[in-house]
């Protein structure tokens, strides 16, 4: 059975756990980091971060509000970053829960067009393997029916996962819930991704490519990545 994960960025208070959990689990070192003004640390998705807590700040009634969103890999059901791949077992789909997987092939990938293929700006390259890094869904728990780390360490119910349509009927309960006191709330591209995030406000302001938008959710560039990957792949493989 497909999995899915909800994220309620509603009952997320950016304690950060979740970031925490996935880079001690993954066993992912310290990275040098700087202040920019924002709480929000590091200041973006990196190879050793596969989980970002993203911050931002607006004006509400009058009020500062803080916007939390606690990002990572969607997990699309049919990812553009897949589908860009020109390189044979480099990028998986697990037939059983869904999750997309990068292998160590991910190295002899075109960064550039994996990177351009992905419309939530996911993946990142490690600059001394060269291999393309993202979330796993934590598949070694999963396949132990375990939870991923995230969602185990999150105290506050925003992190939840399990069978795909459990999550969309926790999303459209909590949907109807928010949507009483925050008229413009909405699930994110709920058909298209198994990382559901329920929102309360429009998606660019918690983060620029929080949703994808548009037919198919692709755009131009992402739909010629996919289009010139057998073309890309025939190209390795008569270069030997
Ligand atoms: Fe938000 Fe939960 Fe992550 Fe804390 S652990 S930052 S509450 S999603
Ligand atoms: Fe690939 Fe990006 Fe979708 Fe993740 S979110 S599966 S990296 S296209
Ligand atoms: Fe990190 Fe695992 Fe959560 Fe993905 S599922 S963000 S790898 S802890």
């Amino acid at each position: 059975m497909p999995k899915a994960f909800l994220i309620d960025t509603t009952r997320c208070t950016a304690c950060r756990g979740c970031q925490v959990a996935c880079k001690e689990w993954k066993n992912l070192p310290a990275v040098p980091t700087k202040q920019t003004g924002t709480h929000q640390n590091p200041p973006d998705l990196n190879p050793f971060n596969l989980k970002l807590v993203r911050f931002s700040e607006h004006m509400v009634d009058n009020k500062v509000a803080w916007y939390f969103f606690p990002d990572q890999c969607r997990h699309c059901l049919e990812a553009p970053c897949k589908q860009a791949s020109s390189v044979e077992g480099a990028i998986i789909q697990d037939a059983a829960t869904g999750a997309v997987i990068y292998t160590e092939k991910t190295a002899q990938e075109d960064f550039d067009v994996i990177r351009g293929a992905c419309p939530y700006d996911i993946p990142r390259q490690n600059p001394q393997t060269k291999q393309i890094v993202k979330c796993d869904m934590c598949i070694d728990r999963v396949k132990a029916n375990l939870l991923p780390m995230c969602v185990k360490t999150c105290a506050m119910g925003a992190m939840n996962f399990g069978e795909r349509a459990d999550m969309l009927k926790l999303a459209a309960e909590r949907l109807a819930v928010v949507k009483k006191t925050a008229p413009k709330a909405r699930l994110l591209n709920p058909d298209d991704v198994a990382v559901i995030f329920l929102v309360a406000d429009e998606p660019k302001k918690y983060h620029e490519f929080a949703v994808a938008e548009g037919p198919g959710a692709m755009t131009r560039k992402q739909v010629l990545a996919g289009a010139f990957a057998p073309f890309r792949r025939l190209a390795r493989v008569m270069q030997g």
